[in-house]
């Protein structure tokens, strides 16, 4: 099989950076994984803070072999896939692998592509610039909406609405706009405490 091929096929995937760190947002947060960023992403968030994620033709293409070795040279046995999107990729056998080694897997995703793959967490985090793909809202635990701007509150809602019932709701202030967003998402979620504020403490804490 061609490169090509094996990438199609999730044997091989383009991995951008992988590494280990703490947890820092979502339902999760505190917790240490690993952090597996798969290259490639065609959802164009304005306010990206990974665009260099975005050409899936800059970054390494690795045997899944290759990345679960890499995964199990730490303690951790969490592993979150992000991207990029990683779910432009068929990540069936990545996570077959990962779980055959004893891993939790957890992703994060704006869902802008058919769900595949077997994970014990999904964060669904929709954007606007990208329309999810229908099969995430049966599969997501977790629906995290960054705001950026006023509107984000009504988007949120209506992607509420189409998830599961058990489905975790939470608002996450874009690290740019936190200072002017934050006390109103304090207030939104006092009044509807359906919904929990996310923080990106990573960057509080300063790692990756
Ligand atoms: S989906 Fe994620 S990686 Fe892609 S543009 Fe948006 S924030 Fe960046």
């Amino acid at each position: 099989m061609s490169t090509q091929e094996q990438v199609a096929a999730g044997l091989q995937l383009p991995v951008m950076e992988a590494f280990y760190t703490i947890q820092g947002e979502g339902r999760f947060t505190g917790h240490p994984a690993y952090f597996i960023r798969l290259g490639g992403c065609d959802v164009g968030c304005v306010w990206c803070d990974v665009k260099e994620s975005w050409e899936a033709g800059k970054w390494p293409v690795l045997s899944i072999e290759k990345i679960v070795d890499e995964a199990l040279k730490f303690p951790g046995r969490l592993v979150v896939i992000t991207g990029g999107e990683p779910l432009m990729y068929d990540l069936g056998p990545l996570t077959k692998l990962l779980k055959e080694k004893g891993f939790t897997l957890n992703i994060e995703t704006s869902g802008a592509h058919p769900f595949s793959g077997n994970f014990d967490w999904v964060c669904f985090s929709p954007k606007k610039f990208k329309k999810p793909d229908p099969s995430i809202y049966a599969v997501a635990d977790e629906l995290k909406v960054v705001v950026y701007h006023h509107s984000d509150f009504a988007f949120a809602e209506e992607h509420a609405k189409l998830v599961r019932t058990t489905c975790e709701l939470r608002l996450q202030p874009e690290w740019s706009k936190a200072s002017k967003y934050t006390p109103e998402i304090i207030e939104y979620v006092k009044n509807r405490p359906n919904w929990k504020i996310s923080l990106q403490t990573h960057k509080f804490m300063d790692i990756p």
